[in-house]
């Protein structure tokens, strides 16, 4: 069976007569436990018919299901009971209406990328954002429509052939929103600040099942939220976003391997190349990103970890050069470089949608920090164990510790207080990601493993508050450490929760307010993974 359903719209008589949530009045108020388990059969059959032509509800027992749900990451996922997948923007306001009359919590989501232990809380309807995929841009060619459903690829392939650019996530295989309503981290930051910085205007769905825009003139408080900490305000079913001339025909990427015995001199280069974190002067916008991973290449060793280092520069080959001659100096295992369209840079710096990094289905426990330069001992500190835990855990050969730099211009030039994204001053993102085959009697030992780097990283930046880059929290940290500790920017958080979505449905991804539906999977996760008491102590 391809599917439950494919809904063709019959009457506007019984349309209407199905316009609000349950076919039965809720009366006796029962409605959310009695009709929360709903199987996604009856569903189908009651929101199917309010639905655009093309929208689809699948079941656990359709063969569509399992496409729909796979994860990037196992490791932390959220419970579905059901997937509709909407086809039209006005198809989103009825699928909240109807999900919320029932008391069936719902989750958008778009690439299934997210990693969050606080996904694992869900139980419930996922919407698919999948089929909002258009791109349109504006005849001024100064912005464009996007779906709730688009992702980087897609993106940077449309925009480049029609000679436009816009910021996105560094990764081809990821959703635009996902990293965006968490700010978004990605390569052309140094020009235009973090993806969020580029909205225009969002068209969110509430959950109270309400359609509004909110923009800088419109809701200009909820869209001070949504650039940052969008996940907890709404469904945003289509947005519009800055796009930029695309500038150059090709940028310029250089990629190396060394070997452990060069880990100081690359960190000292690393810090002298940022300027020990100012960026201002040194670190120019067109140097536009490098990262690099603690990774085994086992035809260079099966024992020791090797560095891995990518940089991309827009623009040529002859006006990199300047900044890539310290690292040139490092002896190499083995360099690569080249010059390549914008949109295939992921692919030849690892980021790309046939890289590693993009295979579904691999464990992922991973940590964060947001530093301002390298410690040099820490990092080491940091290899050291690698190689230990490897050498113990043959099992994680995969994981890769991650080291990522932005340029940081266009990150600097935006007033900090202006968004919900808290870590302007964070040029260095670091996370670790333990990886390997599902196994559970691995976990503690990944999580364990994944901890301690973590705290290396923080231990050795002890003039710094513990900051998470929301996008890549592992969910048991704090709201500050995720929303910033100024106390105003939660209180203000807050404050708009309570007028926005009072009910806290917005709850799944790493929430402002944590969860307290009874039917979470979240504690019994966590306990089995025993750290249940931390993931309790987020900040409230
Ligand atoms: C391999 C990999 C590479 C990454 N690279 C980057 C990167 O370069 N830059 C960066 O900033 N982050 C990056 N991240 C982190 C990324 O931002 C998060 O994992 C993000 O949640 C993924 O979004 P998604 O659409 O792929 O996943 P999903 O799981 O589909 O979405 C994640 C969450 O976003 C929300 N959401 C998605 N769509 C909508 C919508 N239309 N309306 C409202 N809410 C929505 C929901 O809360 C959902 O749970 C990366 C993650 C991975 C696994």
């Amino acid at each position: 069976m391809a599917r439950l359903h494919r809904f063709a719209v019959s009457s506007a008589l019984l349309l209407q007569s199905l316009a609000f949530a349950s076919p039965e009045p809720c009366l006796n108020g029962l409605c959310h436990s009695t009709r929360n388990r709903l199987a996604s059969r009856t569903v189908a059959s009651e929101l199917g018919l309010q639905l655009s032509a093309n929208c689809n509800v699948y079941g656990p027992d359709d063969t569509q299901f399992g496409n729909c749900t796979a994860r990037y990451d196992p490791f932390f996922t959220p419970k579905i009971q059901m997937v509709v997948q909407p086809a039209t923007e006005e198809d989103v306001p009825k699928i909240v209406q109807y999900a919320s009359a029932n008391g069936i919590p719902f989750l958008a989501m778009a690439r299934r990328h997210g990693m969050t232990s606080t996904l694992s809380e869900f139980d419930g309807m996922q919407i698919d954002m999948s089929l909002l995929d258009k791109i349109e841009i504006q005849p001024d060619g100064k912005s464009a429509i996007l779906g709730g459903g688009v992702f980087a690829k897609n993106i940077m392939e449309k925009l480049w052939d029609a000679g436009y650019v816009t910021s996105s996530g560094s990764t081809s295989c990821v959703g635009l929103l996902g990293p965006a309503l968490g700010g978004g981290r990605g390569r052309l930051e140094g020009y235009y600040g973090v993806v969020s910085d580029s909205f225009l205007k969002l068209n969110v769905v509430l959950a109270n099942g309400t359609a509004i825009t909110v923009s800088e003139t419109e809701h200009p408080d909820l869209f001070w939220a949504m650039k940052g900490a969008g996940h907890n305000f709404g469904v945003v079913t289509s947005l519009e976003m800055k796009i930029y001339p695309r500038g150059v025909d090709t940028w310029y990427y250089k990629t190396y391997i060394w070997t452990q015995d060069k880990l100081e001199a690359v960190f000292e280069a690393s810090n002298a190349f940022h300027n020990d974190g100012n960026h201002a002067g040194h670190h120019l916008k067109e140097m536009a990103f490098n990262m690099g991973s603690y990774t085994m290449i086992p035809s260079i060793s099966e024992t020791e970890g090797v560095i891995f280092w990518s940089f991309v520069y827009r623009g040529s080959k002859e006006e990199a050069q300047p900044y890539l001659d310290a690292f040139d100096a490092i002896e190499a295992v083995s360099t690569e470089d080249g010059n390549v369209p914008y949109p295939e840079i992921p692919g030849v710096s690892g980021t790309g949608m046939n890289s590693a990094l993009c295979d579904y289905g691999l464990n992922h426990v991973h940590y964060p920090a947001g530093l301002k330069v390298w410690n040099v001992t820490t990092q080491r500190q940091i290899y050291d164990l690698y190689n230990e835990k490897i050498r113990e855990y043959p099992e994680f050969q995969r994981t890769t510790v991650n080291m990522e730099d932005y340029s940081h211009e266009g990150v600097d030039a935006i007033d900090p207080d202006t968004s919900a994204y808290p870590w302007r001053d964070r040029g260095l993102l670091s996370f670790i990601a333990v990886t390997y085959d599902p196994n559970p009697a691995l976990d503690e030992a990944a999580i364990a493993w994944a901890q301690e780097t973590r705290d290396l990283w923080n231990a050795g930046a002890p003039d710094l508050l513990p900051s998470t880059y929301v996008n890549y929290a592992h969910g048991d940290e704090s709201a500050e450490s995720m929303y910033g500790y100024e106390p105003w920017r939660l209180e203000k958080l807050r404050g708009l929760k309570a007028q926005y979505d009072p009910d806290n449905l917005f709850s799944y991804y790493n929430p402002i307010i944590p969860n307290m539906n009874p039917r979470s999977t979240h504690e019994s996760n966590f306990q089995g993974r025993q750290i249940g008491a931390k993931s309790r102590s987020r900040g409230q």
